[in-house]
């Protein structure tokens, strides 16, 4: 799958079901510690990166094949997932199929903070 990985064990979440919707190390930061290496397209402009329809049947896909072998999705992986358009489509089209509680990568940086609050008021209807 190009998009989905795991479930993988998560020591705060048990086991985690990966969704990936950014390309490798895209990212509004370049954080020296980042496990991914350095970020090698830094922007701050959000868009969707891959076809949307195709993360949401290859999401659909993977839910089903792994039903009970999951805890919780996880919204992460190659780079900034909020940098993503349409996360919140992709959110709440997970909450639908899954009925399991959804995360996303909370970003840590005061570099991203003001990106986050645009962000987490873009998101605000998939979290009620
Ligand atoms: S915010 Fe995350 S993905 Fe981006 S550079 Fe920092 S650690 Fe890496």
């Amino acid at each position: 799958m190009k998009y989905i990985f795991g479930p993988v064990p998560s020591r705060r979440l048990g086991r985690s079901l990966g969704i990936d919707p950014i390309p490798s190390k895209t990212c509004n930061y370049q954080c020296i510690y980042c496990q991914l290496g350095k970020t090698n397209n830094f922007t701050n402009t959000r868009e969707n990166f891959f076809p949307k329809d195709d993360i949401i049947a290859e999401m659909d896909k993977a839910i089903k094949l792994n039903k009970e072998r999951f805890d919780y999705l996880t919204f992460v992986g190659s780079g900034e997932p909020t940098l993503y358009k349409d996360l919140k489509d992709l959110i709440l089209q997970a909450k639908k199929i899954s009925k399991k509680p959804s995360k996303f990568k909370k970003s840590y940086n005061l570099g991203i903070y003001l990106h986050w609050s645009r962000t987490s008021s873009c998101l605000s209807d998939a979290f009620p």
